[in-house]
């Protein structure tokens, strides 16, 4: 039997590369997104085409029931694998940010985690082994102006996985955090090309990332191979956050 590995966010982006990578893998790809079908069926066709198998389930990170039906549904499947990559930004200066700002972001990456990790960590536990990847942010290792709840939030979700990784080591499950840098994604592809420009100056390694980039490094994590690596903050940024 094939074992399911949940990845949040799935439908566009750095979590598309992820699902398309593991589902060429052999895994039974599950992803979660929040309302644009029309990019989670492109997946899926994708994947099918390859000769992959995932699923796709429009699922709301930040809503609590939402997450727990979906728990329910997968609660009698061999879950290995728990990629913890949906993430929204509202940036906005401190004193102006609206309180539905701080509050979505906040349920979105680092709520999210917490209760989709509830949810999915018993087959594991059952299983005696799982693996368990949190994509950060260099946001929320650095802090980044006008990014105050983003950078809580991803902050906040680098600790989670740090914790975690300490008690569930005992049960040989691996929690591990992916930090991207730039990466072109929807949301960089959007930038003016100056302000592109800008910042590719700064990476040492002289340019964007691609999602594939950061898919690969997941993959390691979720591999046999990374069976000695815990509580690590891998960072996937040409060098930018070093
Ligand atoms: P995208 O904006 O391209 O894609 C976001 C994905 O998350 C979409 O599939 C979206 O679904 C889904 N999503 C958003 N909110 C929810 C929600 N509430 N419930 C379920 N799914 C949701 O993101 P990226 O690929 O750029 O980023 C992926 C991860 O990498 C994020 O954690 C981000 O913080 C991190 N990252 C990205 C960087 C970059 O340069 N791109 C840099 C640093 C970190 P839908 O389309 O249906 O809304």
């Amino acid at each position: 039997m094939k074992e399911t590995v949940i990845v949040t966010g799935g439908s566009r982006g750095i979590g598309r590369s992820i699902v398309e990578l593991l589902a060429g893998e052999g895994y039974r790809v599950r992803f979660l997104y929040r309302s644009n079908d029309g990019a989670a069926r492109a997946v899926l066709a994708a994947v099918a085409s390859a000769g992959g198998e995932a699923y796709a389930h429009r699922c709301d990170v930040a809503d609590a029931a939402n997450v727990e039906a979906f728990c329910e549904l997968v609660a009698d499947e061999p879950i290995y694998g728990l990629v913890h990559n949906a993430a929204v930004i509202w940036d906005g200066h401190f004193l102006l940010m609206a309180p539905e700002a701080w509050e979505v972001v906040m349920q979105t990456v680092m709520t999210a985690a917490y209760r989709l990790t509830r949810g999915c960590l018993r087959p594991m536990l059952r299983a005696g082994r799982g693996r368990i990847v949190a994509v950060g942010s260099l946001s929320g290792m650095l802090g980044h102006a006008g990014q105050v709840n983003y950078s809580t939030a991803k902050g906040g979700l680098h600790a989670f996985a740090k914790a975690l990784a300490r008690e569930v080591g005992r049960y040989r499950i691996t929690v591990n955090t992916v930090v991207p840098g730039w990466i072109m994604t929807d949301l960089v592809a959007a930038m003016p090309e100056a302000k592109r420009r800008e910042a590719e100056r700064e990476i040492p390694l002289g340019r964007m990332g691609a999602p594939l980039e950061v898919a690969r490094v997941v993959s390691f994590l979720l591999s046999e191979q990374a069976s000695y690596i815990t509580g690590a903050t891998i960072r996937v940024d040409g060098g930018v956050g070093a």
